[in-house]
This record gives C-alpha cells, structure tokens and sequence, in this order.
C-alpha cells in the first residue's frame, strides 16, 4: 500500500478541524479531483512544499508576488518594523508614507483609507459611495468578484463558480436586493439599469479586467462599419490595441470601449463607478486599469499586491467622497489593525521598487504578450478547442471553442478538461490555479526558459487525441 504524502496527511488532519481543510474555498483542490499540496516555502517563481516537491508557480498568492516570492526587500522592510513593534492602534509614519505614495501617483486618488483586505475595502467602499450619493442600489456583473460581503455574493465568480453554488446560503435576499445584476463587455445591460433606475444607483462596480471568471479583458472601441473593426476574440489578445485605444480616446469612435461606456454612463446618471482593482492594481501598470486603459474612475479598491503578501486593502478616490467617511464625515468605517506597521512596511516596500522602475511593468507586460501570444499559437496548431484570453501579466486558457467575453461564455469551459489539464501541469512540477475560473499571473522571477519549457509541456497536452476536433 502506498503510504500517504506529508501533504497528504497534513490535510486529513486539517479536515477535521478547518471546513473543507481549507482556510479559502478555492485552495481546496477539489474542483481538479486532487489533495492540496500543503506549502512550506517559496522563493522567487518556485514554491516547496512539505514533501520537498518544487513547483513552477503562477499563482503567486493570487496575485500580491509580481516580484517573485521572498523579494529580499519586502522581507528586510517587514524584519525590519517587526523589530519596532507589531502594531499600536494608534498613527504610524508608515500609513502617511503609504497614503501619499499611492496619492501622488495614482489618477483621481486624492485619499485614501487602508483596510486588511480586499473584501472589506470594497464593502467600505460601495459604503461610502451609498453614503455620498445618498443611493442605495449597486450595479454589479455576473462573474466579478468583489470580495464575500453579503451583498456581493451574487454571481460572483472564481470560488463560487467552481463549487457551482449560484449564490452563498446565509445572506438574507433583504442583503441583495438593491444588487442589480449587469453583463460584462455589454454596455446596453447597464444603460437598461439605469433607465429603470435613474436615479437609485449609488455606484457600477466592475473589475476593470474581469479576472475572477477566468481572464475576461473589457473590449476596446470600435469604428462602427470599418472593416478594420477588431472582432471580440481578436481584442482578447490585443495588448496594443487596448493601449492605444485608451490613447485615441477619442471622437471617430462610434462604439465606446466597456470601460469608458461605464464612466460615461455613470457621469450622465451621478453614480459614482468604482474600479475594483484588487487584482489588476499596481499589476497593469504602477496606475493599474486606469492608467492602463485611460479611463477615470470615482473610487478605487486595493488588495492583494499592495500588501506584498501581507493582509492588506486600500479603498480610495475624489476627495469630496473621502470626505464622507468616518471621522470627518458620516460613513462609519474602522479596523482595530487597519494600517498595521508591518503590513505597511511590506506594501511600502514592493510599491517603492514598483514605482522607482517602472521598466518592470513594461518587461511584465512583454513577458505576458509573448507568452499567452505563444499559449494562442499552440492552441491554433495543435487545433484544439481552447481560448486564450489574456491582458498585461494575467491570462488563462478556456477549454471551449467559444470566445471569451462574458459570464456566460466562460461557463461555456469544459472544467474536467480543465481539470485534466492542472493534473497534467501538477504533475510535471508546474502550479497554476486550482480553477477554471482563475487567472495565472506572471511575475518579475519568471525567466524565458522557464515559460518556455511550460510551452512545451501545454503542447503536448493538447496534442493529446481528447482534445483534436
Ligand atoms: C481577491 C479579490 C477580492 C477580495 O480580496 P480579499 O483580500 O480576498 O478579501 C476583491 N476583489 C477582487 C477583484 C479580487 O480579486
């Protein structure tokens, strides 16, 4: 009888005390039929895990080690603020720097309030945003996750998706129902909201590149009527189009992109639309989405990268919103550790070395073309039945030969296959998302062999008979 792994064991024993063994659904390998590998360390692209196996890692913590795992300067920041104490409750020098480097960098942030996560700084931030407009309901897309606040858990994504529970028993309907539900890259099921709803929608909150779906890029403008038009799938992987169509933003336009549509429906309606860029912040670029796609946004949210692998969130915007918020306005909102010193010390860290080269973002952004580009060629030669969507860094690959645009169309992925495919990479050393319905993100320590050598391991899977058509 083969004898069970250290992971193998560590996990029965955490069944038993942790529901599901896991501490967040999607660790849970159970989508993928498997026993999650329990972790002991990582360093650079690789993680260990406490068999001593080494694993090529692309999920980097689901996002916060764009530098690689143990960047020796955020782990000599926290080392250091350690040393001085773990946190007081009280105004630290760290949250002020932290505040004015993300306010003298990132457009229409003029304040900002720091939080332990990405879920409670866009529940304070559709708060704050209920609060200014003196508005209750909320405009959310199906397939966006913003966290697991009670009324965003509606057709909310990755985790929720793949255990194929539509919505989270124990949230009261009383909770969602001022939650109404748009289409993602369908400007038309927004401007239908608000027609019905002129003047009740507080805010339109969307993942400026839905990544909690699989990868799902909002679709740039189009010439209505020009032959030379992008097809939806052809602006999936159109990195330069995206860019230089947030350049032109522009008047021959007839179509508008998803994004700039959001910003004018919301200025032409007072609703305040909100960038929830837990994943795509600091990632696309240091200005994340906005910058990325030249599109303004009222208040943005933060996680994930901002605390370079520490329990961070940020929520921040105008300055007349900010002003709304506790103590010098009436939206109440507080954290007994929000601002720790630590966590500070390890944002401010990776932010700094974002900041000061911003090479980074262009060689990430390259790195990421030249891969899923190879990923999109792979999959036309080998003729199988896959999409590869991707934008800057973030990417993935659909099991369907359907385009990516929406909810529905990333549903129309065949997970088993899915499944077979993580099983595949697992087991050649290669750590990509539990998930259909997750991105894979690059990072700074992911050198060109590397990636490709996971080409060649992505090629022979496909070229497997299962997946010919
Ligand atoms: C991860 C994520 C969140 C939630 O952040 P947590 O830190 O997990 O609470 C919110 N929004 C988006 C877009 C995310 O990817």
């Amino acid at each position: 009888m083969k004898s069970m792994t250290k992971s193998e064991e560590l996990f029965e024993r955490a069944l038993k005390v942790i529901p599901g063994g896991v501490n967040s659904p999607v660790r849970a390998f159970g989508s993928v039929g498997q026993t999650p590998r329990m972790i002991a360390s990582a360093h650079g692209a690789y993680m260990t895990d406490e068999d001593g196996n080494r694993y090529l890692d692309f999920v980097g913590s689901w996002g916060p080690m764009i530098l690689g795992h143990d960047a020796p300067e955020v782990r000599e920041a926290v080392m250091k603020a350690c040393e001085d104490g773990l946190s007081f409750g009280a105004v630290t020098k760290r949250e002020v720097e932290m505040a004015e480097l993300i306010c003298g960098s990132i457009p229409n942030v003029e304040m900002v309030r720091m939080v332990n996560s990405g879920t409670e700084a866009v529940m304070s931030a559709i708060r704050a945003a209920r609060g200014y407009t003196g508005r209750d309901k909320i405009v959310k897309f199906m397939g966006c996750y913003h966290g697991h606040s009670d009324a965003l858990l509606v057709q909310a994504g990755s985790g929720v998706m793949t255990a194929g529970v539509p919505d989270s028993a124990g949230v009261p309907q009383s909770c969602t129902k001022d939650t109404l539900l748009a289409i993602y890259n369908d400007l038309a099921s927004v401007e239908r909201l608000f027609e019905e709803f002129p003047e009740e929608i507080a805010a339109v909150i969307v993942e400026p590149v839905g990544a909690n779906m699989g990868v799902v890029p909002p679709l740039p403008g189009r010439h209505l009527g020009s032959s030379a038009a992008p097809t939806a799938s052809e602006s999936l992987l159109a990195e330069d189009k995206n860019a230089s169509s947030a350049e032109q933003a522009d008047k021959e336009m007839t179509a508008p992109g998803f994004l700039e549509g959001l910003r004018s429906l919301c200025t032409k309606y007072g609703a305040v639309l909100i960038f929830d860029e837990v994943i795509t912040g600091f990632r696309l670029g240091f200005t994340g989405a906005q910058g990325y796609f030249g599109v303004d946004a009222d208040l943005v949210t933060y996680g994930k990268i901002i605390g370079a692998g520490m329990p961070v969130g940020a929520y921040g915007g105008k300055r007349e919103i900010m002003e709304r918020v506790a103590p010098v306005g009436p939206v109440y909102q507080a954290g007994t550790l929000s601002g720790n010193p630590v966590a500070m010390a390890a944002g401010l860290a990776q932010l700094t070395i974002l900041k000061e080269h911003p090479g980074i973002y262009d060689k990430l952004n390259k790195k990421g073309q030249w891969f899923y580009g190879s990923l999109k060629q792979i999959a036309e030669e080998t003729k199988a039945a896959v999409q590869v969507n991707s934008c800057g860094s973030l990417g993935c690959m659909f099991f369907t030969s359907e385009p990516v645009v929406d909810y529905a169309s990333a549903k129309t992925s065949d997970t088993a296959q899915y499944a077979e495919y993580f099983r595949h990479m697992l087991s050649n050393h290669i750590y990509i998302a539990p998930s259909q319905f997750e991105a894979m993100f690059l990072s700074v320590a992911h050198t060109r062999e590397e990636l490709a050598d996971v080409l060649v391991l992505v090629r022979d899977f496909l070229n497997n008979d299962l997946f010919m058509q």
